[in-house]
């Protein structure tokens, strides 16, 4: 689905030097690049503290223990996405409470918070799924009426910008990350911003629980040897910083070069009366462009793996079935994995694969 290919060869001169630069140091784990990162992050999204971490499942893990979350605990989210939400959650012996999506756009139904909070219920986490901001305005009202925090999944959607109703300029919607009391990048390869390896982002504009995260990703310790704290050994690589560096300027360009790709997938779709595009969304980043088919997904599934066109179902089980929770009450998110289907989509996508796409698109009728 993905090609690296076209990456590299547009960036060796710079990953090279980058290489170079960290042998050269002789420091390969928390060092001077994985600050500097930290401080281009923490730019980039207008947050106060940005941490690295070993992955963006870590990243989930470390902001819910810094928050306190743990045993006894209730934390409400979306089922419909990829395992690490929901298991970030069992991992620190906290419950996953699942409310259903919108239909719309895949994301958690703010309107099905309120009713699942109970007296055990500590916080809210939203996933941006395929890169589309979650409803951060209703959910930080609920969150702030019901004193829960709030922990923003953000791995699929790294410079994508939340527009509250009303607001145009890119100016006032904050990115996503930045919002919630914690937000969890990841930047697995296949990611918007993708290392060539493992790593994961904490980001908070709290001082305290920026200082919690650092201690929770080196065995709870920032002096050597004093352990104030049972933490994980979850520290950022200096090579995956550094080619980071090499390609934190380049997201927004790509985030953009995405939106023209969906822009034309839409447009081939509009004569559908079998397939559905999710409506647009402002600040939208389109980690995955996910349609719905309305009859044989697995027929056009195939039809597309004929064409050369590697399409995916991104996500065929709910986590809360994956784990073994009750599913019945979640029909939208049911709805979503047995009609939903991913094409590709990313920066390199070349303009002859778009339009083997947005032909095959345009032609396809299914049912
Ligand atoms: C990728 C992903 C994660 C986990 O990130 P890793 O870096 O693979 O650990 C968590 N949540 C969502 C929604 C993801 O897509």
């Amino acid at each position: 689905m993905l090609h690296l290919g076209p990456e590299i060869a547009e960036l060796r001169d710079e990953l090279i030097s980058a290489f170079n630069r960290v042998l050269d140091s002789g420091r390969f784990i928390l060092g001077a690049e994985v600050e500097a990162f930290e401080h281009e992050v923490a730019e980039y999204l207008g947050v106060k503290h940005a941490i690295g971490v070993n992955s963006g499942t870590d990243a989930l893990i470390i902001s819910l223990r810094a928050l306190g979350i743990g045993p006894g605990d209730e934390v409400i989210t979306t089922p419909f996405t990829f395992f690490a939400t929901a298991s970030s959650i069992m991992l620190v012996g906290a419950k996953p409470v699942f409310v259903d999506i919108e239909y719309d756009s895949f994301n958690i139904d703010p309107e099905l918070i309120e009713p699942a909070i109970t007296p055990r219920t500590k916080a809210i986490m939203p996933v941006h799924l395929y890169g589309r901001p979650a409803n951060m305005t209703r959910i930080m009202e609920i969150a702030r009426r019901h004193n829960l925090f709030v922990v923003e999944d953000a791995a699929q959607s790294f410079g994508a910008r939340w527009y509250a109703p009303g607001v145009t300029e890119a100016s006032e919607a904050p990115y996503t990350g930045s919002i919630g009391d914690m937000g969890a990048f990841s930047f697995y390869p296949t990611k918007n911003l993708g290392a060539y390896g493992d790593a994961g982002m904490v980001t908070t504009n709290d001082d305290e629980l920026a200082l919690l995260a650092r201690k929770l990703r080196t065995h709870g310790s920032i002096e050597p040897y004093q352990h104030e704290m049972l933490g994980y050994n979850s520290r950022m690589d200096e090579l995956q910083a550094a080619i980071l560096r090499v390609k934190l300027p380049r997201v927004e360009g790509w985030n953009n070069r995405r939106r023209e790709v969906a822009a034309a997938f839409r447009n081939s779709l509009r004569a559908s009366k079998h397939l559905a595009a999710p409506s647009d969304a402002q600040g939208h980043v389109y980690h995955q462009f996910t349609i719905r088919v309305d009859g044989d997904r697995a027929e056009f599934h195939q039809r597309a793996l004929q064409r050369g066109i590697s399409a995916v179902i991104y996500y065929p089980r709910l986590a809360s079935d994956l784990i073994g929770a009750n599913s019945d009450h979640l029909f939208v998110s049911q709805l979503a994995t047995a009609e939903s289907i991913s094409l590709p989509i990313h920066a390199s996508l070349s303009g002859e694969d778009e339009a083997t796409i947005s032909t095959f698109l345009s032609s396809v009728t299914t049912g």
